[in-house]
């Protein structure tokens, strides 16, 4: 099988150097970008399994190159990489289509595990039109929004539902509250975050209560994910 092909958009040479280092040690094949308007022309001439784009760039900034990726190219993954005080980045980044983010400093192995989910998403999303998510014997279905575990159908509320994709979406990454807050009730929500662990309980209910091998996997001091 081909390596996959990264482009690593980002202007710290010192962090450029590191991140192509590391993704060619993973077997990818890698191209730096140290400013936007190379990054947009490499974006363009080239067929990437994912990009790496950081926000602040010089030229042309992060934002607008996903912007104007995102009018012609919803599919490939774009991960945005971000400074800490850039909040209000981050979420229109989300808006404007980047499938993720990490916040400058990453750890590596958060990074690469992230790029791995993104890059079996793409191509998951390629095989079957973008529109169903599958772990084991649990069977979502983003367009017409069915929910089933093997033959039983299962009703959610829009909010487990959003939930359970987020959940999928993600799956074996672990997710904090915090996260999860933010993915499903977005940013602006400033309530308790106990409230994830009780649309968890009402989840669990419908979809692992019953069965034998649970789907959704608490992780004690950490969040929850679910394996497959
Ligand atoms: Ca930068």
């Amino acid at each position: 099988m081909d390596k996959p092909a990264i482009l690593i958009v980002e202007d710290e040479q010192k962090l450029s150097r590191v991140l192509q280092l590391e993704l060619d040690y993973e077997n990818y094949q890698t191209e730096i970008a140290d400013n936007g308007k190379e990054a947009l022309r490499l974006i363009q001439e080239k067929d990437w399994d994912l990009v790496l784009l950081d926000i602040m760039l010089p030229g042309l900034s992060g934002l607008e190159i996903l912007r104007r990726t995102r009018r012609k190219d919803q599919e490939t993954p774009i991960i945005l990489l971000t400074a800490r005080d850039q909040v209000y980045d981050k979420v229109s980044g989300l808006d404007q289509g980047a499938n993720d983010y990490v916040t400058k400093p990453f750890q590596i192995e958060e990074l690469l595990a992230r790029i791995r989910v993104h890059l079996r998403q793409g191509k998951a999303n390629h095989q079957n039109g973008g529109s169903q998510l599958v772990v084991g014997k649990l069977f979502v279905d983003l367009q017409s929004r069915e929910v089933r575990r093997e033959d039983r159908e299962v009703e959610l509320t829009p909010r487990e539902f959003d939930l359970l994709v987020c959940l999928l979406k993600n799956k074996n990454i672990v997710l904090t509250r915090e996260q999860l807050i933010e993915q499903v009730w977005g940013f602006d929500y400033f309530g308790d975050t106990n409230v994830v662990d009780v649309y968890i309980r009402y989840l669990r209910q419908k979809i692992d209560k019953g069965f034998e091998e649970p789907y959704i996997q608490t992780v004690r001091g950490v969040g929850y994910t679910i394996k497959g």
